[in-house]
């Protein structure tokens, strides 16, 4: 079939593409993660200049071909221009459209992936709110959005809620979250053991972030400890679970 089509999205790459073009890939509510040419789009007088940046945010038209895309006009209500004068900020945005790219697929609705990730970057922009929790954030969040978060209300294993009254609970990224103290010393026996000690405090903040609307995601700050055992948790449980590592992961260590 081919015809022209409006999709919503937000652009999460955007590659130079022969003298005038751009290839990019746009993750969209209704057909989850495409691929796009933007023809003549890097001529300075291009109607489809900004609608072809990283970040841009809006309403595509595109016309269907066989096998690919190309934009014909878009109406963009955001283009998060206030992220660019950040690097800070930039590179956190690159890192989570890449984690967007990576986690979605072609043909799959991703209308709640899209809001997150709108939200998020709007989010970045709120100075009272540390960049590392929103990343950490994001990340939980989107594990649950594909239905891979960990599991943080009961023990993994035997289902025991009573555990949320010891000061820390082992959170184990094979086995899928947290366990109680008696699973815990079983599976010490194993050889292939791994997870790490997180507090009460972590476990809810777990808890907060993968059950509280979107609109009230961002809305909350953590004590140092408690970011640095999400931050631990969370690592070795994409490790586990996502198994890949972001090219633009590297930049964010520096700051
Ligand atoms: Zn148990």
């Amino acid at each position: 079939m081919t015809g022209q089509i409006k999709l919503t999205g937000m652009v999460l790459v955007s590659m130079p593409v022969g003298d005038y073009d751009r290839r990019l890939t746009i993750v969209t509510k209704e057909r989850g993660k495409i691929s796009a040419f933007a023809k003549g789009s890097r001529k300075p007088t291009s109607p489809l200049l900004g609608c072809s940046q990283p970040f841009s945010f809006g309403e595509f038209t595109l016309y269907e071909g066989k096998s690919s895309y190309n934009v014909v006009s878009a109406d963009i209500s955001n283009y998060f221009a206030e992220l660019r004068n950040d690097v800070e900020s930039i590179y956190y945005a690159m890192y989570f459209c890449e984690f967007t790219c990576y986690m979605t697929k072609e043909n799959l609705e991703a209308g709640e992936p899209l809001k997150l990730l709108y939200m998020t970057l709007r989010a970045l922009s709120k100075p009272s709110l540390h960049k590392k929790l929103v990343r950490r954030i994001f990340e939980l969040r989107f594990l649950a959005v594909n239905g891979e978060m960990p599991q943080v209300e009961n023990c993994v294993l035997c289902g025991r809620e009573e555990m949320l009254n010891a000061p820390k609970g082992w959170f184990s990224p094979s086995e899928g979250g947290i366990c109680c103290e008696e699973c815990r010393r079983k599976r010490m026996q194993e050889p292939e053991r791994d997870g790490v000690w997180i507090s009460t405090s972590t476990i809810y903040t777990m808890q907060y972030i993968l059950a509280t609307p979107l609109e009230k995601l961002f809305t909350f700050a953590v004590s140092e400890e408690v970011l640095a055992e999400l931050t631990g948790a969370l690592e070795q449980f994409l490790a586990k679970h996502v198994g890949h590592k972001m090219k633009s992961e590297e930049m964010l260590e520096i700051f």
